[in-house]
């Protein structure tokens, strides 16, 4: 058959791939952004206390009202802001589905969008599905901090979205309320629109908080912001996430999401909603508990040869290595997954065109032995460098 992909130039994710090949080589794996431990027992047992109970059919297209209240009152005690949960939450089956939608929503055939490299793998393959270009910006080594300048400069009138991710996968930086600033100044009167990527927002760390676009009144009116239960409650494997947006743009985002999905799994959401209203400690106590697994993995690594970026979020550490060998850090990730048993995740391949970089990305969200016995391994990498390309 004669196939023209929509697609030509996307592979398997790096994800799934690295996943794979530190199971079959038993590795460690710091690769996928997966935790190593259970989600909180109170919220499995009350997510099976709803599947044992009425809650087995089609949940409203929103969202179930209880989860939907439950997340429009998170919001009030975070921003005080009093949201429409009908009009302007909708929970998704993840975030991943909730940036599908919203781009093919908003972006239309030859509008531009701007994404930060290195940028998180699934926002390209759906502004090119919806016809859109993608324009990438570059964020520069070793602070990954935003040039508004260059955005300013990227700016045109077919730039109809801007995508933020903060806190930031992979570099572990965040957005300061300057960045903010800065990103309402240059859209302001604009039709463009700001998709805001926010999984790690619990992951914040050194007393820092989470600036979201829903803090901002300006950017908040012309902005979508994108969270995840996975990331959040230790959960990745249940795909429930949930966006924020005015009531015109969460209109035309069900437009689209109500025939990519329909609704969500109803007892997941009916459990989720009751464990958020009972431990609205879980969520403030993350920062702290994540922070902990970024302090003992830094000082595991500390005194070895790896030079580790400063991660300010997120459950990610990245590592330079550039200094001790110029081999590419694709084929260093592969090599050391068979060779040391630890599977990490390569930086160029957040960047397009994919770039030569020398960087790898731990995951950190993994149990104190698991981060010891990988410190331990990665601390002995110059006897695993392969020679270089
Ligand atoms: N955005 C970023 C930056 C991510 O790292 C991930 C991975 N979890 C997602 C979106 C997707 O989240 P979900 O698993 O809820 O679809
Ligand atoms: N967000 C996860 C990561 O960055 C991966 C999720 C996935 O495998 N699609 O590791």
């Amino acid at each position: 058959m004669n196939l023209t992909s929509k697609l030509p130039n996307t592979g398997t994710t790096i994800f799934t791939t690295m996943a794979r090949m530190a199971r079959e080589c038993e590795a460690l794996n710091l690769s996928q952004g997966v935790p190593d431990f259970d989600p909180p027992a109170a919220l499995v047992r009350a997510v099976q206390a709803s599947f044992a109970g009425a809650a087995n059919q089609y949940a409203p297209m929103p969202g179930a009202q209880p989860l939907l209240e439950a997340v429009a009152d998170n919001l009030h005690r975070r921003f005080a802001l009093r949201l429409d949960p009908q009009e302007e939450i909708t929970v998704t089956p993840g975030a991943t589905e909730a940036l599908f939608c919203a781009i093919n929503a908003l972006v239309g055939r030859d509008d531009e969008v701007i994404v930060f490299d290195p940028a998180y793998d699934c926002y390209e393959p759906a502004v090119t599905l919806a016809g859109g270009v993608v324009r990438h910006v570059p964020l520069a080594a070793p602070e990954f901090a935003v040039d508004w300048d260059h955005v300013r400069a990227t700016i045109n009138a077919r730039t109809r979205m801007i995508i933020i991710n903060s806190p930031h996968n992979p570099t572990g930086t965040v957005l300061a309320q300057d960045d903010l600033n800065q990103l309402a100044e240059l859209t302001r009167d604009s039709r463009i629109l700001v998709l805001s990527d926010e999984v790690y927002e619990y992951m914040v760390y050194d007393g820092r908080s989470h600036l979201s676009l829903l803090s901002h009144p300006e950017l908040r009116e012309r902005g979508l912001a994108v969270s995840s239960f996975g990331k959040t409650l230790h959960a990745t494997g249940w795909k429930v996430g949930y966006l924020v947006a005015p009531p015109a743009l969460t209109a035309e985002f069900r437009k689209v999401h109500q025939f990519c999905q329909f609704s969500v799994i109803n007892p997941v959401q009916l459990g989720l909603a009751q464990f958020l209203r009972d431990h609205p400690e879980h969520l403030t106590e993350l920062p702290a508990f994540f922070q902990a697994r970024r302090d003992r993995l830094a000082e595991l690594l500390g005194d070895g040869p790896l030079r580790l970026i400063p991660s300010s979020g997120t459950y990610f550490q990245m590592v330079d290595y550039r200094h001790l060998s110029g081999v590419s850090d694709v084929e260093l990730a592969e090599h050391l997954t068979r060779a040391a048993g630890v599977a990490t995740i390569p930086i160029s391949v957040f960047y397009a065109p994919e770039a030569r970089q020398h960087g790898l990305r731990l995951c950190f969200a993994k149990d104190d032995a698991t981060l010891i016995e990988a410190a331990q391994r990665l601390n002995r990498i110059e006897q695993y460098l392969p020679d270089a390309a």
